[in-house]
């Protein structure tokens, strides 16, 4: 009898510090500014240091990543030094990394009919609406000249962009590639990037030993592991007239990526119009496809990036099939307020 009690006390007593163990797994939130946006990290962790550690290193990794990889602006990064081949016979041999991406853009531009195109840097930068934006000031701007425009649109265009196979993986996958850009083509990955960031970050998560973790960047948002709790992720998505609420609110478990793409980002206003930054290529300017935003919802963070931008120029009917061409699924919110869901997305709107 004596045993038996001595058992069940050590039972009991292992139960206790089980239950001492979970419940001291706690939500530690950062906030930092990353990739020209915020990047908010949710991470759940049962101390801090640990938690700190790995939103220190997921800030490292993008930091790294515009640095060294995406950022046409960073001098040095490999997208400047492919920006600056441009015009010269050799090209630019790429890293196995931006070969992917780049040849992932390129299968994009193809099925979006031209909507995702990567080479329209020097429409973007003609009208700058980012500095606009960032500046929240409108006094002084005005859409750009009409003959600029053509001139800068007459440089750009996916067909142009070159790839050259210099390698190839065992499946038969290009490994590596040369990239060779005629003058004047100049690439911008700002459609795509934080998507393809949160591909990168999900690798970095597995090998940190951390369960559950949720990542906003922007406009793009990466759900991991199971909440402590077993509860659901919710994820809001934002009313594109009202950024302070919620239009609707999705209910999803890990390993999900969801991005938007709307006219509420980043915009000027100026004699009535709202010009943003989202380019249609047909056009060279703000596109108008009947749509205020557009949340995609995939596992993939590279294809829920490029196809809410894409998705956004195309409009509903034609954004819609080719989402779903991709598995992925859609959320419209149409220049007239209403929401418009794909047939998957349904399951997952929880209000
Ligand atoms: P997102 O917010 O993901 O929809 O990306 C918008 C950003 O991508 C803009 O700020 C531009 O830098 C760039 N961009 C604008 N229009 C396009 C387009 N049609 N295709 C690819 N990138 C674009
Ligand atoms: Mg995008």
């Amino acid at each position: 009898m004596k045993r038996l009690y001595g058992v069940l006390l050590f039972l009991w007593t292992a139960l206790l510090c089980c239950g001492c163990g979970a419940e001291e797994i706690q939500r530690r939130q950062f906030t930092d500014a990353v990739m020209g946006t915020v990047l908010q990290q949710s991470i759940y962790a049962a101390d801090m240091e640990t938690a700190e550690a790995l939103a220190e290193d997921v800030v490292l990794l993008l930091e790294d990543l515009e640095r060294q990889e995406i950022s046409w602006r960073q001098e040095g990064s490999e997208l400047f030094e492919v920006n600056m081949s441009a015009g010269t016979t050799g090209g630019f041999l790429l890293s196995e990394e931006m070969t992917e991406l780049l040849i992932k853009c390129r299968e994009l531009w193809e099925s979006s009919e031209g909507a995702l195109d990567v080479t329209l840097l020097p429409v973007v930068r003609l009208w700058d609406i980012d500095t606009w934006a960032a500046a929240g000031e409108t006094a002084g701007f005005a859409p750009p000249d009409e003959e600029e425009l053509e001139r800068a649109l007459a440089l750009c265009g996916g067909e142009k962009l070159r790839l050259e196979p210099q390698s190839f993986r065992e499946d038969g996958k290009v490994l590596q590639a040369r990239v060779f850009m005629p003058r004047g083509l100049q690439l911008d990955l700002g459609a795509v990037g934080k998507g393809a960031a949160l591909d990168k970050i999900r690798v970095l998560l597995e090998q940190s030993g951390v369960e559950s973790t949720v990542i906003s960047l922007g406009g793009s948002i990466l759900t991991y592991g199971e909440k402590p709790d077993g509860s659901l992720w919710k994820v809001g998505v934002v009313d594109p007239r009202d950024t302070s609420s919620q239009i609707a609110l999705l209910s999803l478990e890990g390993q999900w990526c969801v991005s938007t793409s709307g006219d509420y980002e980043r915009y000027v206003e100026a004699g009535g119009v709202r010009y943003h930054h989202i380019i249609d290529p047909s056009a060279g300017r703000p596109a108008d496809g009947g749509v205020r935003s557009v949340t995609v919802l995939s596992k993939d963070g590279f294809l829920s990036d490029a196809l809410s931008t894409a998705c956004f120029i195309l409009g509903v009917e034609k954004g819609m099939e080719l989402a779903g061409q991709y598995g992925a699924e859609t959320l419209f919110v149409t220049s007239d307020g209403s929401v418009i869901l794909s047939e998957g997305m349904k399951k997952y709107i929880i209000s």
